[in-house]
């Protein structure tokens, strides 16, 4: 008989399909049950499940579970949840989804770079002006956060021609890259940067992180770009120096609240450019097969892949 692992998600009817198909074809050897299909009597032998947005309820009956391998990236919905919790929660890292994100990062770095929001309103009232270009090398770029995310969109700017700088919670070494670590280094990375890319995990330390005192902190006319988590960057601090015509522009792919409601006075802002979080989306061929992977090394060697550490909350 093969070995069960089940799939515990809230995700629409029609994405756990494709998740079925694509993670059954990687697994051939496994059934994949929906938690809702599984027999009570078998709770007791789950140790693995595959998470997508899962009902803690439904985790919390599997009394056996050692790990759970998250379909996503960031797992702090999970985590916040689900603080007691006995088992390991492995979240997704996909080089592809570095890769994505990589290209995320410096299509918006040349949005802002090119001042392209700019020439786009110019164009509305038919304005022939020309702003000066500065060299992508006299661009300063400051990346928060430098794991698997930020380490590939450093050298993507880099390889581009920016000047990147970076933060990160332990001293990190990049090729060609300043780097900067703790509350002064990020002070100190802030008053050089033009554009300033989040990457961090959402955690109670980068909770709030940019607030009005460290955004006030850029200098005049700095751009931001938040592809991580919406509440690390304070939405009202933001929007006070974006109207006080002190930061340039914003380009915001996460939201405290998403989808971002019809109300939300950051879709009429014309220094904000609103996007539905879709900077790097989990490719569902290559997750299955990371996913897929962890799960057979497990069950050869018995070793959890790398983990979440609660402690410090990533
Ligand atoms: P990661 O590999 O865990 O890297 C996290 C980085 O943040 C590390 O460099 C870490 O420092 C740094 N960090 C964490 N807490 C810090 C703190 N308090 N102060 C300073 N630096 C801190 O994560 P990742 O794979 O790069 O992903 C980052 C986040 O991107 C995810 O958590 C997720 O929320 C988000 N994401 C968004 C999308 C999207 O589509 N918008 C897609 C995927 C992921 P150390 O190196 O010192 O540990």
């Amino acid at each position: 008989m093969n070995p069960t692992i089940v799939f515990v998600s809230q995700i629409q009817e029609d994405e756990v399909e494709a998740w079925l198909v694509t993670l059954k074809a990687a697994l051939p050897d496994y059934d994949i049950v929906l938690f809702g299909d599984l027999a009570k009597s078998q709770y007791d032998e789950i140790d693995v499940a595959i998470v997508a947005n899962p009902n803690p309820v439904e985790l919390a009956s599997l009394p056996n579970l050692k790990w759970v391998q998250s379909l996503w990236a960031g797992v702090e919905r999970l985590l916040s949840d689900m603080p007691e919790a006995k088992f390991e929660i492995v979240r997704m890292t996909d080089p592809q989804l570095g890769l994505s994100m990589a290209e995320a990062v410096l299509a918006w770095t040349l949005y802002l770079h090119r001042d392209m929001p700019l020439y786009a309103k110019q164009q509305k009232t038919k304005m022939w002006l020309q702003h000066p270009l500065p060299l992508a090398s006299e661009r300063n770029v400051g990346l928060l956060g430098l794991g698997k995310l930020g380490q590939m969109a450093a050298m993507a700017l880099k390889k581009q021609g920016f000047n990147v700088m970076g933060w990160s919670r332990t001293k990190a070494e990049l090729e060609g890259i300043e780097i900067f670590s703790g509350p002064e280094g990020l002070d100190e990375m802030l008053v050089k940067t033009d554009i300033l890319v989040v990457l961090l995990p959402l955690t109670a330390e980068t909770n709030g992180l940019l607030n009005q005192d460290k955004l006030a902190k850029l200098p005049k006319d700095a751009s931001l770009i938040n592809f991580a988590r919406g509440p690390i960057v304070e939405e009202s601090a933001l929007l006070d120096l974006l109207n006080k015509g002190y930061l340039k522009h914003a380009v915001l792919d996460v939201f405290a609240t998403e989808p971002l409601p019809a109300g939300s006075p950051l879709w009429s802002d014309d220094k904000i450019t609103v996007l539905p979080h879709i900077s790097a989306p989990t490719n569902i061929k290559t997750a299955s097969k990371i996913a897929a992977d962890n799960i057979k090394r497990f069950r050869e060697t018995g070793e959890v892949p790398d983990f979440i550490k609660r402690s410090r909350g990533y």
